[in-house]
């Protein structure tokens, strides 16, 4: 099956469902398509097909789940990018992915206009936002939807053919474009769908950015897959989402930890606020444990922890809905892929030993564009190579440590930044923390610790003696600096790396 042969299926099996709703107005599986349709015979008619890339730069929106899917019905691969990138970010990507138009939010126009000249393969850019626009290369939004052809048929699209090229930052710090292809994505959706549970009835609280895979399979192309419906929110603020998920009854909400952490927060929020939802599920990047029970006890709602990475469409592993599910662990391998942990000469480890998460699957990407070096480094012997340390215990649940280059190399000592964090987190007044290394004269590295407090009478000496009730010595954060907020990207995540480069500055 391919994205796109899912799409058809709804809109032949459930026309009248709806799709999505979006600001309490529902679109139904037959007005989806037709808008699918529409915009994909527009690319067709400008020349847009199979082997061409088109880019979307949108946020949350009904326009970005017509553009995704009238881009892939076209035969053409998305290339999705974060609207809040600079033009400097967006103009790499835009280059490197050779993308022939992009459909984009109107106010990216100016942006736009200072990179053109850099961009020979750019013909058009589709806007969002403007009913009309002067500029000669680019069309409203509106007016290609307005384009109507009966007489176009899509183009038979392949399950090995090209869906999704997605820049990750991966381990070196420059984006690389991991080739998704039809099978990746949908394959990942079923395995998701088919492992949580999902029904036709279910409504998906869609809050995670859109441009990202976490949010693009869980609460799109799950959804659509099973005919069930997103509930679109553009933006995430902790108390209009849990208004959103009781006012429509959601009964899927995914989120990354720093979500569940605000939501927690919501002290004038009532305990049955989040009744209606059947499944939380928490993913791209580790949940703390004592926030896990915090919201757990808050809401009375069971979180399910998963794993994933862009290069394997995401998800490989996840804890059980039903079942056992074991509280820091990412759960066990989802249908289909296999997860395994080696040394460093590529040989499986023993249960309980500490090495690097490999991945074997229908999801694991094709490789990175026009990278096949860095293509080889990833992918080796059938296997995807994730660069996070992990071990599986007696029965198979995965545990990740943290990031193999985030290491802390403390007087010959290794310390994983998160085992310190989810000590910090244990604090009562600890809202948020992230632990780095920095350099030391003596000890090569020490741990550095930044902490966002829920209350300033939290003082560092008091941090330090908690954390030395459960870490050895060489462990405990030397430096702790309170901070108003953390830096974290639009996923929610929180980015050590910002912080480590202020440092370096
Ligand atoms: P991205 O490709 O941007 O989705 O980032 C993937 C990375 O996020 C992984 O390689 C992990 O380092 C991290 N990650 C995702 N899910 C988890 C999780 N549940 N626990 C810990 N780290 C995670």
């Amino acid at each position: 099956m391919t994205l796109v042969d899912n799409l058809v299926r709804g809109a032949t099996d459930y026309p009248m469902r709806a799709a999505y709703i979006y600001n309490g107005n529902e679109t139904t599986y037959e007005e989806l398509y037709e808008h699918v349709r529409d915009t994909a015979s527009y690319l067709a008619q400008t020349g847009i097909g199979p082997g061409d890339h088109v880019a979307l730069l949108l946020g949350n929106s009904p326009e970005f789940v017509i553009a995704y899917y009238g881009i892939l019905l076209s035969g053409a691969a998305v290339v999705p990018i974060n609207p809040l990138y600079t033009p400097h970010e967006m103009l790499f990507i835009l280059r490197d992915s050779g993308v022939r138009m992009a459909i984009a939010a109107s106010v990216l126009l100016p942006a736009f206009e200072g990179v053109r000249s850099q961009l020979p393969e750019l013909e058009m850019v589709v806007l969002v936002g403007v009913d009309e626009c002067s500029v000669p290369w680019a069309v409203p939004f509106p007016k290609m939807m307005a384009h109507t052809n009966p007489e176009w048929t899509p183009p038979v699209v392949d399950g090995g053919d090209r869906a999704v090229i997605l820049y990750t930052s991966g381990t070196t710090g420059t984006p690389k474009g991991a080739i998704l292809t039809h099978r990746n994505m949908a394959s990942n959706a079923d395995s998701i769908s088919e492992y949580l549970g999902v029904y036709t009835k279910d409504k998906f609280v869609a809050v995670l950015p859109m441009f990202h895979v976490f949010c693009m399979t869980v609460c799109l192309n799950a959804p659509i897959a099973n005919g069930a419906t997103i509930l679109i929110a553009p933006r995430f603020s902790p108390k209009p989402l849990i208004e959103l998920i009781e006012e429509q009854q959601a009964t899927i909400f995914a989120g990354v930890p720093t979500m569940y952490n605000f939501m927690m927060q919501q002290s004038d929020v009532s305990a049955s606020a989040l009744s209606s939802l059947r499944i939380c599920v928490s993913g791209g990047a580790a949940m703390p444990v004592a926030l896990l029970h915090g919201f757990e006890k808050r809401f009375n709602k069971v979180i399910s922890e998963g794993y994933g990475l862009s290069e394997a469409a995401p998800v490989t592993a996840f804890n059980p809905v039903e079942g056992v599910r074991k509280p820091g662990s990412v759960g066990v391998d989802i249908p289909g892929v296999t997860n395994k942990v080696v040394d460093a000469e590529g040989g499986e480890l023993a249960r309980g030993e500490v090495g690097e998460l490999i991945v074997q699957g229908p999801n694991v990407m094709e490789g990175y564009l026009n990278l096949p070096e860095e293509t080889a480094l990833a992918l080796r012997n059938g296997w995807l190579y994730t660069g996070d340390m992990a071990y599986m215990d007696e029965d198979g649940y995965v545990f990740i440590v943290d990031r193999k280059k985030d290491m802390i190399l403390v007087g010959g000592y290794n310390v994983y930044p998160r085992e310190v964090e989810e000590v910090l987190y244990t604090h009562p007044l600890v809202m948020e923390a992230a632990v780095i290394g920095v350099p030391d004269e003596r000890f090569g590295e020490r741990i550095q610790a930044y902490v966002v407090r829920k209350d300033e009478s939290l003082t560092e000496d008091e941090l330090r003696e908690h954390c030395s009730r459960d870490l050895a010595r060489y462990k405990v954060p030397r430096d702790i600096i309170f901070m108003e907020e953390l830096p974290k990207n639009t996923t929610g995540k929180i980015l050590r790396r910002s912080l480590k480069d202020q440092i370096v500055k």
